[in-house]
């Protein structure tokens, strides 16, 4: 498989290049030349098939030569060794938990199949690597997560002094070995700025092989379409028309989901959930894109103005708006309407959903015809990780998972800079 640019669709990049790079020279983003259309037999034997097994089949079409199939097979095994179980919540509605992963975020799936690339990647080039990564949060701990521990691999990560929540810093702090945590003492912005001028520093290219680790690579992107079939295949109503909905952000959660029914899999129709940040929602109302700056919600993950996985999904659908909204359908909630759904639900069907899992519910619901369509919804991080709205909203004390409670027990390790570019270069040159 070969990748081409979404701002320039003349050249052509392989996988390895793709990830590697993860943002193409022209700053647009790598996308497949072709989605491939997977085999009858594949959907068949579906419901028998392991999540590994699945992500294995559907990777090959995009990997090609450049990882080889045993090493594919290996890193599908050891990427997808938590489960994501379709757990029924009332009749006719399920939710696909994704956050069952060493973070408790659904970004794990494509954090660890990405740093697993990129260690393999690492490993032929024999020169380490030096992953830097800004996060606002959950990002950091899901990416460094995937690399702990692996040879010829560091891990820099930069984030906000006071703006992530005690379980993230604690996750972003404690791990150790090859990570290293830098607390910045400016904004999430402020730490993106340092990566990006870091990036662009010739002095620092001739001692580092420096490589991002950013949210739109395409090795964190295709992963996150594998749970799509497993979902399907967990799934006792075939029989009926299956409607999913995605609590979204940067989208690229829901294009993984779009990704996966181009292939095949028959989904109906998707619903592009989101808060108040609801460009995506409004695009589909009214045929027009307009980014806007975000603002800030109970589901801060999502709290996103500008998705930057728009432009792929403009490139599945060629751009054409009739056809994007004969499969996808947009809706967006308040924070108090995703707590009014959160006490209901509990109170209702005893089942906790986090504030984003919430939107999705909601979502599900508006489109949701009972008689004769099943559906789902995405849970995408566990309630432990916001125990606090959690519990003041439903009123019951939420368990922390015991490896979350392990790592709010080990000592915060970390290194303070200033927000200037110079306090970062000075600790790289150290
Ligand atoms: C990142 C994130 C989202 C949004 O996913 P996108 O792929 O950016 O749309 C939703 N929920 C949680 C918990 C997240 O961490």
């Amino acid at each position: 498989m070969k990748y081409f640019s979404t701002n320039n669709k003349e050249l052509r990049y392989s996988f390895k290049e793709a990830v590697i790079k993860g943002l193409a020279p022209d700053k647009g983003l790598f996308f497949p030349v072709d989605i491939p259309k997977l085999s009858d037999r594949f959907f068949q034997d579906l419901p028998n098939k392991s999540l590994a097994e699945i992500g294995f089949e559907v990777a090959r079409h995009f990997v090609d030569e450049d990882i080889d199939e045993k090493l594919l097979k290996n890193i599908c095994e050891e990427v997808f060794s938590f489960p994501i179980p379709l757990v029924k919540v009332e009749e006719g509605v399920y939710g696909l938990e994704l956050f069952h992963g060493p973070t408790c975020a659904f970004k794990d799936v494509g954090a660890r199949f990405m740093s697993r690339c990129l260690s393999a990647f690492a490993k032929e080039s024999k020169k380490e690597l030096t992953i830097l990564v800004a996060t606002s949060g959950d990002t950091g701990s899901a990416v460094a997560n995937g690399f702990l521990g692996v040879e010829g691999v560091n891990v820099i990560i930069l984030y906000p002094k006071g703006k992530v929540s005690h379980i993230q810093e604690q996750q972003l702090t404690t791990m150790g070995q090859n990570i290293t945590a830098l607390e910045v003492e400016g904004t999430f912005d402020d730490c993106q700025a340092l990566v990006k001028e870091a990036f662009a520093d010739d002095e620092l290219d001739t001692k580092y092989k420096l490589t991002s680790a950013n949210s739109i690579n395409i090795a964190r992107l295709l992963p996150q379409s594998f749970y799509y079939f497993y979902a399907w295949a967990q799934l006792q109503e075939k029989n009926k028309e299956v409607i999913v909905s995605v609590p979204s952000g940067n989208y690229g959660n829901l294009t993984g989901g779009l990704l996966a029914k181009q292939m095949g899999l028959p989904i109906h129709k998707f619903v592009a959930a989101a808060n108040r940040n609801k460009i995506v929602p409004d695009y589909l109302d009214s045929g027009k894109y307009e980014p806007k700056p975000s603002v800030q919600t109970i589901s801060n993950a999502m709290d996103v103005g500008t998705p930057s996985n728009f432009s792929r999904m403009m490139e599945i659908y060629k751009e054409k708006y009739s056809d994007v909204i004969k499969d996808l359908k947009g809706a967006w909630y308040s924070d108090e309407e995703t707590k009014a759904v959160m006490k209901e639900v509990y109170e209702r069907e005893s089942y906790v959903l986090d504030p984003h899992g919430a939107v999705g519910y909601l979502g599900l619901n508006k489109y949701l015809n009972r008689g004769k369509q099943v559906g789902i919804f995405l849970e995408t991080a566990h309630p432990a990780k916001f125990k606090d709205i959690v519990e003041d909203v439903i009123e019951i004390e939420v368990r922390i998972p015991n490896y979350l409670q392990e790592c709010l027990k080990k000592e915060k390790k970390c290194v303070v800079i200033g927000k200037e570019y110079h306090a970062l270069k000075n600790y790289l040159l150290r």
